[in-house]
């Protein structure tokens, strides 16, 4: 009885390409360069989340921030672009900051048996930006590459648990190195080695890339989604959040 929901990412264009939003029941990742506009996409969804449309009540979110980059700001900017009360908008988004890779898993667990399991109904999308920036402080060697993919793909799994035991949408960010162009299914370090690329791949169910064109112009484009065509769809970044 479980519904499938798709949330609005605030640009119709990007709408169409993920077939109507981020979906609920599965995992999407948003990926690209520096300034590509990962956490201002996690920024709008932190407030379209919250708006009801048409088989979708809205909900909480839960934001779970790993590079310090969450801007209460930002959303109250969002939310005056959506007409709502910035004030409760700020207070309908639950904000963690992780501070190492344990701590991020800790983090999840935690939401699956605390508060969240509570509310659950409440909450309908989980944001993890940035998924891997953590893993890749906390294992630097190449000798720790394993366990890096090992924890990371436990944490991909917890994910999909989350999303759908309790019907959420997971949307999880991931800054690509430059080497990215060369080997697009991969993410390279800086030694051109695959880290965590295989596994963020093969458990996200979505994934989109991000291009900077130029000014705020962005480039996205769906990389092997399950049912949907890789076309591209461009989309502006504004200080009310991501638009056509
Ligand atoms: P990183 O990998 O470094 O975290 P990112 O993909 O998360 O990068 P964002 O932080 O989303 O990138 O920023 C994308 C772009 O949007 C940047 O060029 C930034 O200057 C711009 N930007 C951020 N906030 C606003 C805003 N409120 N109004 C207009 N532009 C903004
Ligand atoms: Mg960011």
């Amino acid at each position: 009885q479980k519904q499938v929901f798709r949330i609005s990412t605030g640009s119709a264009n990007l709408d169409k390409l993920l077939g109507g939003g981020v979906e609920s029941m599965s995992i999407t990742q948003v990926f690209g360069e520096s300034g590509a506009g990962k956490t201002q996409i996690a920024h709008t969804l932190c407030v379209t989340a919250q708006i009801p449309t048409n088989g979708y009540p809205g909900g909480k979110v839960m934001f779970i921030d790993t590079e310090h980059t969450f801007r209460p700001e930002r959303i109250r900017h969002v939310a005056r672009r959506f007409s709502l009360n910035e004030k409760s908008v700020l207070e309908n988004v639950l904000y963690a900051r992780a501070y190492n890779s344990e701590h991020q898993y800790e983090l999840l667990k935690k939401f699956v048996g605390g508060k969240f399991h509570e509310e659950v109904g409440m909450f309908r999308l989980l944001i993890v930006d940035s998924i891997i920036s953590l893993f890749r402080v906390d294992f630097l060697g190449r000798g720790e590459l394993v366990s890096r993919q090992q924890k990371l793909g436990q944490m991909m799994s917890l994910l999909q648990k989350i999303s759908e035991e309790y019907n959420v949408a997971v949307l999880i960010t991931n800054q690509m190195t430059s080497d990215f162009r060369t080997f697009p299914l991969l993410n390279m370090d800086e030694n051109g080695k695959p880290v965590g690329g295989n596994i963020l791949a093969h458990s996200s169910t979505t994934r989109v890339s991000l291009k900077k064109v130029a000014g705020n112009v962005r480039i996205a484009k769906m990389l092997d989604s399950p049912d949907q065509e890789e076309t591209e769809e461009a989309f502006l970044i504004t200080t009310g959040g991501i638009r056509d």
